[in-house]
């Protein structure tokens, strides 16, 4: 007799947690947050570092995960990382959107998209170059502004995003003091982008 085999996906889990999006676009807004282990783009001031290595979270099955957004009000789930899009993603945002639960990823674009999305934030990264393909498909482009020398790479990025990506300039935090106010004069000059601020770090959630 024939055996049909059915693979369950699983994805290394470093935590999940229900909070407010503090980033970007949908700032402010409660959001289930899924950050899975494993990242090699390696940001220098990466605040996720124990993120890195995909082998210290456990597997997870996506069933899961998606039981985690379930048992809350939540309306939308963040997947981030880590760099998300080290895994395929499809199944998981198929899940998701089978239960009526909005899918949003944030990634440096270094990988190819999977997963079926209702906002794709992008932020890339120096030390590992973003894929033109997944910039196109951006919902918003989220630079990370950590020296002067940002504002022209977030512009270079912004050349290749569709006409509708909302912009976004966001301060390093450990340099937001020093960056806040040239970004600030920036926008004013460019009024294309706007600032984004790590709300959550000022209202003290995750
Ligand atoms: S892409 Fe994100 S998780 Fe990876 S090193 Fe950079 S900031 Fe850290």
């Amino acid at each position: 007799m024939e055996t049909v085999e059915t693979t369950i996906q699983t994805l290394p889990l470093m935590e999940h947690f229900y909070t407010i999006q503090g980033e970007g676009f949908h700032q402010g807004k409660a959001a289930y947050f899924i950050r899975l282990g494993g990242c090699d783009v390696g940001c220098v001031w990466c605040d996720v570092k124990e993120s890195w290595d995909a082998e210290k979270h456990p597997k997870t099955k996506i069933g899961k995960l998606a039981r985690f957004v379930e048992d809350t009000p939540a309306q939308l789930a963040v997947i981030t990382g880590g760099e998300p899009l080290l895994y395929n993603l499809d199944q998981l945002t198929a899940l998701l959107q089978s239960k009526n639960i909005a899918t949003h990823i944030e990634t440096s674009g270094a990988y190819d998209l999977s997963g079926k999305w209702d906002w794709i934030c992008v932020s890339p990264k120096k030390f590992k170059s973003c894929k033109s393909e997944v910039l196109v498909k951006a919902d918003e482009l989220k630079v990370i502004v950590y020296n002067k020398s940002d504002f022209d790479f977030a512009e270079m990025h912004a050349g290749i995003v569709s006409d509708t990506c909302k912009l976004y300039l966001q301060p390093e935090w450990s340099q937001e003091k020093k960056m806040l106010p040239l970004i600030v004069e920036y926008v004013k000059q460019h009024p294309q982008w706007e600032i984004s601020l790590q709300l959550h770090k000022y209202i003290n959630v995750p």
